[in-house]
């Protein structure tokens, strides 16, 4: 199996570049920022509870995402592989990730960590909020999914980095070159 964590800050492209990998890699995306939205969006009473967390820039609970991570890994118990976007974002998270693929006899294959400068991705995140009307893309959320980015998830690189799986990918630049960059890297872990 190829196991992949995309990892990045908000707004460095993780959900653009699955949708390239999946198609080449024939991965299972799982996104727990779409899931969450996903949730959100049909009214269930988890949407409901998560909601106001998002528009804060907060993380939702370790307990609320490593459930629905697992009940998707059951379902595609039959995959050639995962892409983890958006997932693990705290310590925590990375360690039940790793319980739950233990006990499906896998592992991780890698982590790419997309580089993008905090400046780009603001710029980013405000177009994106204007063009989407996500509404979690705006000034002052986007500063604070930064702190919380740089406080929580950050330590999340050096988890895997210590596993000796961390590949670091310069985010800025067309998503195509972006896109090959980390398609040659895949290639390796592939091999
Ligand atoms: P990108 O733009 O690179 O896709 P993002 O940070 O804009 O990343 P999502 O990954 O879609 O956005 O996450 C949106 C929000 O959902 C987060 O700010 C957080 O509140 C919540 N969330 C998503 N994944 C997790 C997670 N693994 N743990 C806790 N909260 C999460
Ligand atoms: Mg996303």
């Amino acid at each position: 199996m190829l196991n992949l964590v995309l990892f990045g800050p908000p707004g460095a492209g993780k959900g653009t570049q699955s949708a390239k990998i999946i198609d080449t890699f024939g991965l299972i995306h799982l996104s727990t920022g779409d899931m969450l939205r996903a949730e959100k969006a049909s009214g269930s009473e988890l949407g409901e509870r998560v909601k106001s967390i998002i528009a804060e820039g907060k993380l939702v609970s370790d307990e609320i995402v490593i459930e629905m991570i697992s009940k998707r890994l059951d379902q595609h118990a039959d995959a050639n592989g995962f892409i983890f976007d958006g997932f693990p974002r705290t310590i925590p998270q990375a360690e039940a990730l790793d319980t739950l693929l233990a006990e499906k006899g896998t592992a991780i294959s890698g982590m790419i960590s997309l580089v993008v400068p905090d400046e780009e991705l603001v710029v980013r995140l405000v177009k994106r909020g204007i063009d989407s009307g996500r509404a979690d893309d705006n000034e002052e959320t986007i500063s604070k999914r930064i702190i919380e980015y740089n406080e929580k998830t950050l330590p999340v690189e050096s988890y895997y980095q210590s596993q000796n799986k961390l590949h670091r990918v310069e985010g800025v630049g067309s998503i195509e070159e972006i896109g090959q960059n980390i398609a040659s890297v895949l290639n390796e872990l592939n091999k």
